[in-house]
């Protein structure tokens, strides 16, 4: 029989009338699950940046053997609790920067890189940490960058540039964190002062003081907290990496995580304790990613599980607590893998297989090759001639490398300050890793960002929400759902 215009019209009608029903419950179910998700009393946003399923497992494989330690991440939070895979391109490129992925979970809208929760076409949808703060939540930001950098500033604030720190500084003051810790007292300080970049003469140290914030520069006075509201400056700039930092000089993630959770969960003035959302961002991981450090990437995933840890911990006593672990983009793509020992024959017998041996290798440093860049380029900079140079190399490869082989060809690129490759951006710490990798078979693809999605990991009430695949904007989503959003 031949099908007439009417019976496929009226076919088409049943088929859409049946996709319908079959839609509609899901749709149905979906707008039930979202308003029937448990929301937890307080959330914990554990972020390390620039990093994702390959760093986590590297963290996990490298504890397990060199420290005999479970690593809470991927053995409590992942193993026990939900995840899920998150998109990250930004509203102009494929590969994101940390601005544009932290607004995309912070507002929910795509925005351009380099933007901090300021759309395309000008709008400020409300941050997360704002929605928080306006729902009664006390809200607390730590990182080992600035406190004003990229991650930490679209969660909470607005500038059209990331590089706008007086104004994002200026933004925390009005919307007032009970806790803020980090680096970055340049931008709280008037350039009159030591240290001090803000052009427009204000002290906002003192204006947070004069709020009824107690102000801490060192590690010990993290002891000393007696006030409800608690802004920590530990440098000038970036925290050191956990390979380099002096721990009298500055604190470790985990140690601002226990304050934080102290100082955060406390009764509001009007006497009721209606929760908190803590944002605690590792940005080091991010670092060691752009110059292709895996010793200091190591000792960062440990630093930060260490900060899950002291998370789970308060959680088993404030069992209505959300653990969110995520990032916003993955750094460097990290590729452990077998290279050749030597430009022979390919095959088994000439490959470097990476194990116990090429771990402790890594673990034998004790210099991030950051420090190790700074310190180089300062001789370069004094006037070190080739030969001088050249010695110099060789003791701070002794100092802070031990064990590790140099091949003339890098060593020679070192020297000459030349360039390494196109996306070698770091240098001459990429010259150096690549010395790492050949030896031990830590490579990596970039010295740059990738899109590699993000693990988004979770534990606690709600934490059901986090599954499948989804874009960074339905992280602000869900999180406001969560919040209870008014
Ligand atoms: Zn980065």
């Amino acid at each position: 029989m031949n099908m007439t215009s009417k019976t496929f019209t009226s076919m088409r009608r049943l088929f859409v009338g049946i996709l319908f029903a079959a839609c509609f419950p899901l749709v149905f179910h979906s707008a039930i699950a979202q308003t029937t998700v448990s929301k937890p009393k307080n959330i914990i946003i554990l972020f390390a940046d620039g990093t994702t399923s390959s760093q986590y497992e590297f963290g996990r494989y490298s504890s397990a053997q060199l420290r005999s330690k479970p690593f809470a991440v991927t053995d409590v939070v992942i193993a026990k609790g939900n995840y899920q895979l998150m998109k990250t391109e930004s509203a102009n490129y494929y590969v994101t920067d940390s601005a544009a992925a932290a607004s995309a979970m912070s507002i929910g809208y795509k925005v351009n890189n380099g933007v901090i929760s300021v759309t395309p076409d000008g709008q400020m949808p409300r941050t997360l940490m704002k929605v928080a703060k306006d729902n009664g939540k006390r809200i607390g930001l730590i990182s080992t960058a600035p406190i004003y950098d990229a991650s930490p500033a679209a969660f909470s604030v607005h500038a059209k540039s990331r590089r706008d720190n007086e104004a994002i500084v200026s933004q925390y003051l009005e919307l007032s964190p009970e806790l803020l810790m980090g680096g970055g007292s340049n931008y709280f300080l008037p350039s009159s002062q030591p240290g001090g970049k803000r052009q427009d003469g204000r002290n906002i140290i003192k204006e947070f003081q004069n709020k009824g914030y107690q102000y801490l520069s060192s590690p010990a006075e993290l002891n000393k907290i007696d006030k409800p509201k608690v802004l920590g400056l530990f440098a000038e700039e970036d925290l050191d990496y956990e390979i380099d930092r002096d721990p009298h000089e500055m604190p470790s993630l985990a140690q601002m995580v226990s304050s934080a959770l102290k100082v955060l969960n406390q009764k509001t003035k009007q006497g009721k304790n209606l929760g908190f959302v803590l944002f605690a961002e590792n940005e080091n991981t991010d670092s060691a990613g752009h110059q292709n450090d895996v010793a200091s990437l190591m000792r960062d995933l440990w630093a930060f599980d260490d900060a899950v840890q002291v998370a789970l911990e308060f959680q088993k006593q404030n069992p209505d607590t959300l653990i969110i672990v995520t990032g916003d983009h993955e750094t460097g793509g990290f590729s452990p893998t077998y290279g050749r020992k030597n430009l022979g024959v390919a095959g088994s017998s000439n490959y470097i297989n990476v194990d116990l041996s090429q771990l402790k290798q890594i673990e034998r440093f004790t210099m991030s090759l950051n420090e190790f860049s700074e310190k180089f380029k300062a001789k370069v900079k004094a006037g070190l001639n080739r030969a001088e140079l050249d010695t110099y190399l060789t003791q701070q490869l002794q100092e802070g490398f031990p064990g590790l082989l140099l091949d003339d060809d890098l060593r020679e690129k070192i020297l000459a300050q030349g360039q390494l490759g196109p996306n070698s951006n770091y240098l001459p710490s990429n010259i150096l890793a690549l010395a790492i990798a050949r030896q031990t078979g830590f490579y990596w693809a970039s010295s740059g960002h990738t899109p590699a999605p993000i693990t988004v990991a979770a534990i606690g009430p709600g934490s059901t929400i986090f599954k499948g695949i989804d874009d960074n904007t339905a992280f602000a989503k869900k999180l406001k759902i969560l919040i209870g959003q008014k």
